[in-house]
């Protein structure tokens, strides 16, 4: 069933590391509210059933294969897109990789790369190709970071995970302050513990974190990936329309104490 008066109706979304998680859950809700998504990220098998699952409730959506840290599939995925539904209103910068904690004197250069490569450089990559797109429109747009609280403080990962997620922040608001009077308004969400893939397997590999993080967090608990894509999608929506650099924390309370 499509929904022509849903919170995104009529509008045109991309969004990226939609293979799993928290992208996934965002394209569905997107797609229930109306948009059309495109789902962009590495894994075509999970790519290709999440976009058949969506079809089959009436609304639109597309994939594209792409890794955020190239630039090439980037502007690919934006022209796709555009291409394809005639425009990009929306975007959800979202896909990153996660990094245990371990001393930063010990830790090995490949990391640090890996995860500003896809983290950081991913977003700036996405940033420019969307906002391009969104200037050749010429009717602005709205686009969401998925940073994280590790973006706001240290949390018990690597430092090249906090750093990145800090670096998230930097951009939205640069981005934010940059093209305000073209009606391009730039966000990000600070999601605590969601239970995800990445999540699942820090949870695995370091016992009892689960456990101290709840005990961490007013509302003790982890979120479910479709409370963060309901923070994204109002952030996306006309109706947030005063809003933008702003670092929204979906996390039970997390970054309070
Ligand atoms: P998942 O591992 O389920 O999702 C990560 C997504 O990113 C996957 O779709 C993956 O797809 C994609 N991805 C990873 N690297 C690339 C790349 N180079 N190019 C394109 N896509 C890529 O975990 P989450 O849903 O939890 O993670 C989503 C975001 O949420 C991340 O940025 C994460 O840092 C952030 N976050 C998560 C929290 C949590 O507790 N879960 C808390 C705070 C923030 P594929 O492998 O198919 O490319």
């Amino acid at each position: 069933m499509t929904h022509q008066h849903g919170l995104l109706s009529g509008k045109v979304s991309l969004i990226t590391g939609a293979s799993s998680g928290i992208g996934a859950a965002t394209a569905k809700l997107f797609a229930r509210e109306g948009a059309a998504v495109v789902l962009a990220a590495r894994r075509v098998d999970r790519l290709h059933a999440l976009v058949s699952e969506i079809r089959r409730t009436g609304a639109e959506a597309a994939y594209i294969a792409m890794d955020v840290s190239q630039e090439e599939d980037v502007r690919r995925a934006v022209e796709f897109t555009v291409e394809k539904y005639g425009r990009l209103d929306l975007a959800f910068n979202n896909a990153g990789v996660g990094c245990d904690h371990e001393s930063m004197h010990l830790m090995q250069q490949e990391t640090y790369d890996d995860v500003m490569g896809t983290n950081v450089r991913g977003v700036w990559h996405c940033l420019q190709h969307e906002i391009s797109a969104m200037l050749h429109n010429g009717v602005g747009g709205s686009i969401v970071n998925n940073s994280s609280v590790a973006g706001l403080q240290a949390i018990p990962a690597g430092a090249p995970y906090i750093a990145s997620k800090h670096a998230v922040i930097g951009l939205t608001k640069a981005a934010a302050a940059e093209y305000a009077p073209q009606g391009i308004r730039v966000n990000s969400v600070a999601p605590g513990t969601t239970r995800t893939e990445i999540i699942a397997g820090w949870f695995d590999r370091n016992p009892g974190l689960e456990e101290q993080l709840h005990r961490a967090t007013p509302q003790a608990r982890t979120a479910e990936p479709e409370e963060i894509a309901q923070a994204v999608a109002w952030l996306c929506s006309d109706r947030s329309s005063f809003v933008t650099g702003a670092v929204l924390p979906v996390d039970g309370g997390y970054t309070l104490m």
